[in-house]
Order: C-alpha cells, then sequence, then structure tokens
C-alpha cells in the first residue's frame, strides 16, 4: 500500500515492544488518538533476538503489567521468552492498541511553518503532530574491538550475546563468555552445563539475591525504593545486573559457577597473537559483588525491623564461602588455541541508535536529550529507555508508569491547542 497523501496521526508510537504497547494504553486511557509502528511483529525482540532458554529474570507476578497477569504462568514462576512475547500480544488486544505491524519509520522531520512531523516509513508517509520513539533500550549490539576477525584473529567464532540461540549453535570446543550480567552468566551456565570448558570474563556487576527472609529481590528492591533511584550511583552508571530466573530462579553466585567447573577471569583486554590477556581485577569485583549483596541483605533486614513484619530470618544468605582458586589465584594471560577455544560469546550490552530523529532531540553524541522522556525537540518523546526517570524504566512493569506520565505531557500539550479566547 502506498499512500499519494500522507496519512494524518494525532501522535505516532514507533515500536510495538512492551514501551509501544505500553504508550498505546495510556494514550487511549487519554482519548488521544494514535498509531503504533512496528517493522517486525509486536515484542519481536522476546521472540526472535534472544537465546531459546530465556526466561524473565523476575517473578510473573511482578514482571508484567498492572492490567492482565500471565495466564499460563505461576505468579511466583519465570514466563518463558515465548510466554512474554504472547502476554504483549494479548495486552495489545486486550486495549485493542491500533497497531500496524511491518512497517519500519526511517525518518522524523519537523514540519516547516506548521506543527508536526513529517514521518518516512517504510509504508509510504504519514504526519504526526507528536512522535514517541519506543524502539527499545537495547538496540545495537556492541562488544570492544579487541579480538581481530580474519588472518590476524585467532580463528574463534565471535557472536554478540544477541545472535547467541543455543550451545549446538557453536562449534565443537571451549568458550570464552565476555561479560557478567544477567545475559552472560547465564550464557556461561547453559554452555557449561551442556559439556564445554566455559571461561567467563567478569567485570563490576551487582548480584542480588534471588530471595531473601522469603520474598524476592524484585518485592525488595521496590518496597526498599530501589527500583525508584532517579539516576545511577556515582561511578556505577555502567554495573550491570547479574540475575537469573534460569531453573525456578537462583542467587548468581560466582563461586558455584566456579565449583560447577567454569573458569572465572578478570575483565578481558588485550589481545596479541592468539594471546588474550586479563585484568587483575577479578578478586575485587567479586568482593564489590558480594558487597552489594551484603548490603541489600542489610537494608532488608533493618527493613523488616523498622516495620516490625515477621518474615522468617535468614543467616545463612550471609555465608559466602571460600574464594575458588580462579579468584584468588587469577588466569591473567590465555592462549586461546591452547585453551581449545573456538568461541567468544561477547555478553557486552547494547547501544541505542537515533539517526532517524530530528537532531534537537539528542545531544552532541546521539544520546537522547530528555526529561522523563519528554525531549528537548517539542512533540518528540522516548520511553523505555534505561534510566529514562528511575532504575525501573527498562523494566517491563517500569515503563508502564513512565509512558503513563509522556501520555499525561502529551495531554496536557494538547489542552492547550484546545483553548479558546472567550469572544467580547
Ligand atoms: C536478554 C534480556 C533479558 C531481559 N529480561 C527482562 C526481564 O526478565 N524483565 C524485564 O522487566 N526486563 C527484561 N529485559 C529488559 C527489557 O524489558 C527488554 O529489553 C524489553 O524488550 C524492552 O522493551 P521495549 O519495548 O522498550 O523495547 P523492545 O522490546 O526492543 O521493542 C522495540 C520495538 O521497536 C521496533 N523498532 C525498532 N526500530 C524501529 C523503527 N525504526 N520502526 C519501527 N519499529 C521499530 C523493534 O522491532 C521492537 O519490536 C531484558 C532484556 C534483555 C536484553
Amino acid at each position: 500500500m502506498s499512500h499519494q497523501e500522507p496519512q494524518q496521526v494525532e501522535v505516532l508510537v514507533v515500536g510495538a515492544g512492551q514501551a509501544g504497547v505500553a504508550m498505546s494504553e495510556h494514550l487511549s486511557d487519554n482519548g488521544i488518538p494514535h498509531l503504533v509502528l512496528e517493522r517486525e511483529r509486536i515484542a519481536e525482540r522476546w521472540r526472535t533476538m534472544r537465546w531459546d532458554s530465556l526466561v524473565a529474570n523476575g517473578p510473573a507476578w511482578h514482571d508484567r503489567f498492572p492490567g492482565l497477569e500471565f495466564q499460563d504462568v505461576d505468579p511466583d514462576g519465570f514466563a518463558t521468552k515465548d510466554q512474554v512475547a504472547a502476554y504483549f500480544e494479548a495486552y495489545a488486544e486486550k486495549i485493542a492498541a491500533p497497531i500496524r505491524t511491518g512497517v519500519e519509520v526511517t525518518s522524523v522531520t519537523r514540519n516547516q511553518g506548521r506543527p508536526g512531523f513529517r514521518v518516512e516509513t517504510s509504508d509510504g508517509v504519514v504526519e504526526a503532530r507528536y512522535v514517541v520513539a519506543a524502539t527499545g533500550p537495547f538496540q545495537k549490539p556492541v562488544f570492544p574491538p579487541i579480538v581481530p576477525d580474519g588472518p590476524e584473529g585467532p580463528g574463534a567464532v565471535q557472536i554478540h550475546s544477541s545472535d547467541y540461540r543455543n550451545p549446538e549453535q557453536l562449534p565443537e570446543g571451549n568458550v570464552l563468555v565476555v561479560g557478567a550480567g544477567s545475559s552472560g552468566v547465564q550464557i556461561a551456565d547453559e554452555l557449561q552445563r551442556s559439556g564445554r570448558q566455559v571461561y567467563l570474563s567478569v567485570g563490576p556487576h551487582d548480584r542480588p539475591p534471588r530471595s531473601y527472609r522469603g520474598r524476592d529481590f524484585c518485592w525488595w528492591l521496590g518496597v526498599l525504593g530501589l527500583w525508584d533511584l532517579e539516576t545511577p550511583t556515582a561511578g556505577a552508571e555502567h554495573v550491570t545486573i547479574a540475575v537469573s530466573g534460569a531453573r525456578g530462579g537462583h542467587t548468581v553466585d560466582f563461586r558455584a559457577l566456579a565449583a560447577q567447573g567454569i573458569t572465572l577471569v578478570g575483565m578481558t583486554d588485550r589481545y596479541d597473537d592468539g594471546v588474550l590477556t586479563f585484568r587483575g581485577d577479578l578478586a575485587a569485583n567479586i568482593a564489590a559483588g558480594d558487597a552489594n549483596l551484603l548490603a541489600l541483605l542489610d537494608q532488608a533486614d533493618a527493613w523488616v525491623e523498622a516495620n516490625g513484619m515477621d518474615l522468617p530470618e535468614e543467616p545463612q544468605a550471609r555465608v559466602l564461602g571460600d574464594d575458588p582458586t580462579s579468584v584468588t589465584d587469577p588466569l591473567l594471560a590465555l592462549d586461546l588455541a591452547d585453551a581449545g577455544i573456538t568461541s567468544i560469546v561477547w555478553a557486552t550490552g547494547f547501544a541505542t541508535d537515533y539517526a532517524w530523529l530530528p537532531a534537537g532531540a539528542l545531544d552532541e553524541a546521539g544520546r537522547p536529550s530528555h526529561r522523563r522522556g519528554v525531549s528537548s525537540e517539542p512533540g518528540i518523546y522516548f520511553v523505555g529507555l534505561p534510566w529514562l526517570s528511575r532504575r525501573g524504566s527498562s523494566f517491563i512493569w517500569g515503563v508502564w508508569h513512565d509512558a503513563e506520565h509522556v501520555a499525561g505531557h502529551i495531554a496536557t500539550q494538547r489542552s492547550y491547542l484546545t483553548y479558546e479566547a472567550p469572544t467580547a
């Protein structure tokens, strides 16, 4: 279908992941006409851009929107990635979200001399008064250019965690997983359990207990106000959170990973002539992760005490055990061929790409320039970004609340435009 005349819409939402669906709900609640364009399918990243065995990191009672419970998952269980995708599809249907799939937005430019934006798409032009970018917190895989591909490299297959699907996908042999956030630890664990020898490169991380005193960490972060933190603690901007819902959910424990046979190493630093070197920061990174865990237990205990709550004590949660040899006597260099490493999985995160938006919505580095999703370019909005308004912003429950704020802002702007001066 191509449109001779641009289609006119009040609000155009770009992307139909959880952020786009949440946006649609709040726009409808405010009576604001809108259209959601999605280049693939609803919740595409949950369907096809994550590994096969992935389950949600938070329990089903928590990692959902307020308006619908998971139908087929125990509230304390962890939805599979396909159940999460099906949930958002069902949610979109429930709220009758006006989503058009298979349409990519390629550019947004401000109209001259009249309000609104001209939006180029793979299916013609749309004109919108307001545009909401809901294209995801994790758009472009990034990994540091440490190990060259081709003749200068070690010949190992190198993939990003977003391209990892299952152990069978990798050539026979041993694996280095770089990055110890939720993705890296879960992938390393799966590969080791499939019979591979695995090396895991561990940087700074937080590792909350899966549960403490009978409550999941998602609950603790909620009651302690930690999901609501407005900015990362100083110096901790890039600290990843290592949690897992795999195998019914468990605390990420690097000592247990080492005991099961994974070799822990520090941050991956340099590659030279077949040899990878690691920083000597492994013990410090493990210790900082432990300190993070213990601090949360302290905060939880203080909260229980202050509120006179009757939750069972759990002193064994503080027992960390001895450091494994790979921590006390760390490997600082690894000859990849000698170690039989045929694959490297880079679980090193993502960047965003907003080159399709007007420059006024971005800072000099091309990052979104906004306050709680309201961009510096009037009429452009963001939802779903990490720390958009708080720590929970890029997570399922958090984006729903941010979308409410953004829809409210659009409603307020529209209310000014309906003002009519009294006739004399
Ligand atoms: C491995 C992994 C596990 C996670 N697990 C959890 C979890 O358990 N619990 C939790 O709360 N959060 C989790 N998250 C974080 C977050 O919930 C997800 O990243 C989620 O997918 C973000 O939703 P979103 O709608 O903001 O973005 P996305 O899911 O990325 O959706 C954006 C959509 O926009 C579309 N799009 C992009 N560009 C265009 C364009 N130009 N035109 C049209 N459409 C476009 C994409 O196709 C996509 O469907 C996880 C993240 C990762 C990476």
